[in-house]
């Protein structure tokens, strides 16, 4: 701009670092405008060049007056908020995580900012407005002239349209010539969302003798006669009283079409507007109305208040409940007690709980007071509610792990359901937070308080209540009188033997699914496994079909007529004969949900099945409507993976069965019997939650394994106890926390070699017992990239975390700057899962 060479050389200027939401080491230095300088302040977003071209936006993170030294600072294009976005809480939570999971501030923010509220600037290509008369190619002069009718247009566009044709280097040379130009251009994502109404104009609003004479000479036109007739009656239009001047335009245009509308303002005798409406409807912060009251049990009276007392002194508590316990009921009354204290309460759940069922049940306590805020919603809804909540308007948001990083201002209660859920970790991209462990930080920053419940309690968090630094309460028992079911394993092998199996199912289970049914019940099976078959074998030679970028088989999925691998999507048309011998005998090896349904429906035909797994509900509503069919009795039968145990509460469901817990059980992970003990109980926990107690049947080939006596025992403090003290000798969480760092690259080699070099670096500084690796992990080839781990087991009060981390970054710096090392990924993930 050419205020850059009117103002003084040595005047002070003012700077802003400003943070980009991406993997970028540091904040940027961008030099303040003379005209943007009232609106310089720390929190609000700017629009910044990176580069030479893109637009992008960023978050001030400091307003100064230190020129940055070794170079001359861009200025900031401009600035799109005039009050802060984020709170002081939000930055330090946006610090305290960058240190703690070892990653850039910019990659928090990205966590943290809504989709629509980062706006980013695209690049159009227009013609040269001065262009010379040029040579040409043929080429050349076919895009130009389509470059021509269409601009402004996006590269991706002009690709689309000559599919077959170079086009990056065709725009290279139009370029060079001095034909066009590239221009970005930044598009508003969040658009308020609007809606049209109409009502007089102002020349008819206030002239009720002409507004009657117009009404009269509409006598021909009877249509928009009524239609104007209809707009004075809904406004209750009175010449000598207040009157509301608009309605909707719609309503109009339905009763009487758009021509007619259409007439009444090009007459301009009614006008239209725009008014901004909220995506939510308006959140009424006075009465609930329609609440369902909740009349808590006796126990689960004592059980409020003792959590309430134990708030006074400790910041988080666990309730321990059982399955059925009435863990949820509890929740919603102390939340309910929060909103009513004029404050504000978060409710996070994992993603796949969330599901209309839970959502029916808050609403039904607390209807008015809800917002939600989960992946399924768009990005302007979740960026409006992020400024519905910036502005104090939301007394309760019900989300997922993003939700925690809304800007409350008035927050006094978190809390976390199925605190022990795996999928409360995000595994990619940057930050690999905890969305628990992150709460109770957060909560803490706010001054809020934390609630974590669960019936099968992480390790981790279990510890900490043992250790006293959090309060623990506890739900023994069902509400209601329900019991827990009666668990049965059944050992396969004599079955097996006596050739007695029907596939996958043993007789007692089939008798029993029967039974159930039998009695207008309903059975879950387990399997923690999706697709048809895991892996095909070639009958005469043995060849197992892999993938072509990962080094696993690929999973059978016999409907879809596909093998797929289940780390990268990649997927082949079914095998009709071995690509390697050319026999047709393949076989399918081990048995997925979709097999399970499949030999079911073979054997025991008159039972209605349904199957809940990724692969059955990836369309919309396609989850809502399997739930549905389990809740109306449909279904007898719902076979699934995981997704069953997430927190559903069917009162019919009476029997689980569950498939290949051996395999569960073998894991290489020193989490499997955790794993294991929680999804059982979980999917147990499912049956028999009204009068009949339901009943739980394990299919193992191995009963004597410790393991399934504690699950039969379903006594989860003993366990814990026992595999405790194998944490303590094996120096695993809850006595260390894990550090792992995995290294990526596509030559095994440069994989292996960084890998070992990282390892010896770390083995120096920190002592070989607390290095484990490089390794190769299970699969060691994903995506066409070599992965070998290294494993950090430190100690809390004997280690220095922070040096820690300044040597894994260190090491990581160097070890990517290496000229044999190009394209070198390094990935680090603190408490990995
Ligand atoms: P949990 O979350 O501990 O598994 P839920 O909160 O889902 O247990 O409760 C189990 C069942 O018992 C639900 O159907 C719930 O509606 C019912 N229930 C629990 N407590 C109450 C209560 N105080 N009043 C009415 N129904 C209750
Ligand atoms: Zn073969
Ligand atoms: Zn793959």
């Amino acid at each position: 701009t050419p205020l850059n060479f009117l103002e003084n050389e040595n005047a002070v200027h003012t700077y802003v670092q400003v943070i980009i939401p991406q993997a970028l080491p540091n904040s940027l230095t961008y030099r303040v405008m003379r005209e943007h300088l009232h609106l310089a302040q720390i929190g609000v977003r700017v629009l910044v060049q990176l580069g030479n071209r893109k637009i992008v936006t960023g978050l001030v993170s400091e307003v100064h007056h230190q020129a940055p030294k070794e170079w001359q600072a861009k200025l900031v294009v401009d600035f799109l908020d005039e009050a802060p976005l984020f709170t002081q809480a939000q930055w330090r939570l946006l610090n305290w995580m960058a240190s703690y999971y070892i990653c850039t501030e910019g990659e928090v923010l990205n966590a943290m900012l809504p989709a629509s509220l980062k706006l980013n600037s695209e690049s159009f290509i227009t013609l040269y407005a001065d262009a010379e008369e040029q040579e040409l190619t043929e080429a050349e002069q076919e895009l130009l002239d389509i470059i021509g009718k269409k601009e402004p247009i996006k590269t991706f566009e002009l690709q689309e349209l000559l599919p077959q044709v170079n086009i990056n280097r065709l725009l290279k040379q139009l370029s060079a010539k001095k034909c066009i130009v590239f221009s970005e251009q930044v598009k508003e994502k969040y658009v308020p969302k609007t809606i049209k109404k109409v009502g007089l104009t102002d020349k008819y609003y206030a002239d009720s003798i002409a507004l009657t004479e117009f009404l009269n000479q509409l006598n021909k036109a009877p249509k928009q006669q009524d239609a104007l007739l209809t707009l004075l009656n809904e406004t209750l239009y009175h010449p000598e009283s207040n009157h509301l001047r608009y309605i909707n335009k719609k309503q109009l245009t339905t009763a009487y079409g758009e021509s007619s509308v259409k007439a009444l303002i090009e007459k301009q005798i009614i006008q239209e507007i725009q008014v901004e409406v909220s995506r939510f409807g308006l959140i009424d912060q006075s009465e609930i109305v329609n609440q369902r009251h909740i009349e808590l049990s006796p126990i689960q009276q004592v059980a409020t208040t003792e959590i309430l007392n134990a708030f006074q002194e400790k910041e988080v508590v666990l309730l321990h409940g059982i399955t059925g316990s009435g863990k949820t009921e509890v929740y919603l009354n102390l939340i309910r007690k929060a909103i009513e204290a004029g404050t504000q309460a978060l409710f996070i759940l994992p993603e796949i709980a969330l599901t209309t069922q839970i959502l029916s049940r808050i609403k039904s306590v607390l209807g008015n007071y809800v917002a939600l805020y989960h992946s399924r919603m768009s990005d302007a809804e979740r960026a409006e509610l992020y400024i519905n909540v910036l502005e104090g308007k939301v007394p309760l948001v019900v989300g997922v792990r993003s939700a925690l990083f809304l800007p409350f201002q008035n927050l006094s209660l978190v809390v976390v359901d199925e605190e022990h859920e795996p999928s409360y970790k995000q595994n990619d991209p940057a930050p690999r937070y905890h969305g628990r462990d992150v709460a109770i930080v957060m909560a803490k920053l706010v001054g809020a308080k934390v609630l974590l419940g669960s019936a099968t309690p992480s390790f981790e968090t279990y510890y900490q209540t043992q250790i006293g630094k959090w309060a623990l309460v506890e739900l023994k028992e069902r509400y209601a009188n329900a019991q827990l079911p009666t668990i049965e394993v059944i050992d396969l092998r004599p079955f097996r033997e006596n050739k007695e199996l029907r596939g996958s199912f043993s007789p007692p289970l089939l008798d029993l699914l029967v039974a159930t049914k039998e009695k207008g019940l309903q059975s879950i099976l387990f399997q923690n496994r999706r697709g048809y078959s895991p892996y095909v074998m070639c009958n005469a030679c043995g060849e197992i079909p892999k993938c072509i970028n990962c080094d696993v088989s690929l999973t059978q999925h016999l409907k879809q007529h596909v093998l797929r691998c289940h780390y990268c999507g990649y997927t082949e048309p079914a095998l009709k004969a071995c690509k390697v011998c050319g026999s047709v005998e393949i076989n399918s090896v081990g048995f997925g949900t979709e097999r399970i349904e499949d030999e079911l429906s073979l054997l025991l035909p008159n039972l209605n099945i349904q199957r809940m797994d990724l692969d059955t509900t990836r369309n919309k509503g396609k989850l809502e409507s399997i739930i549905e069919a389990v809740e109306n009795g449909e279904t007898d039968v719902l076979v699934g993976t995981q997704m069953v145990t997430k927190g559903f509460d069917f009162a019919k469901m009476n029997t689980v069965g569950i498939f290949d817990i051996d395999r569960m059980i073998h894991l290489p992970d020193f989490r499997a019997a955790e794993r294991c003990f929680q999804i059982v109980m979980q999917v147990a926990g499912r049956a028999g939650r009204r009068q009949e107690q339901g009943k739980l049947l394990i299919q193992t080939n191995n009963p004597k394994q410790p393991i399934i006596h504690q699950i039969e025992a379903a006594n989860f403090i003993d366990f814990y106890q026992e595999e405790l003290k194998e944490r303590e000798r094996f120096h695993y969480p809850p006595y260390t926390r894990i550090i792992e760092i995995s290294i990526r690259h596509e030559d095994l080699m440069v994989a292996k070699n960084a890998g070992t070099s990282f390892g010896k670096t770390l083995r120096l500084n920190l002592g070989p017992d607390k290095v484990l690796g490089p390794e190769a992990p299970s699969v060691g080839r994903i995506r066409n990239k070599f992965h070998f781990q290294i494993l950090l087991k430190l100690e809390p009060g004997v280690i220095n975390f922070n040096k820690v981390k300044l040597l894994i970054k260190e090491t990581a710096k160097q070890l990517i700057i290496e000229k044999t090392h190009k394209k070198l990924q390094i990935v680090l993930n603190v408490d990995p899962l």
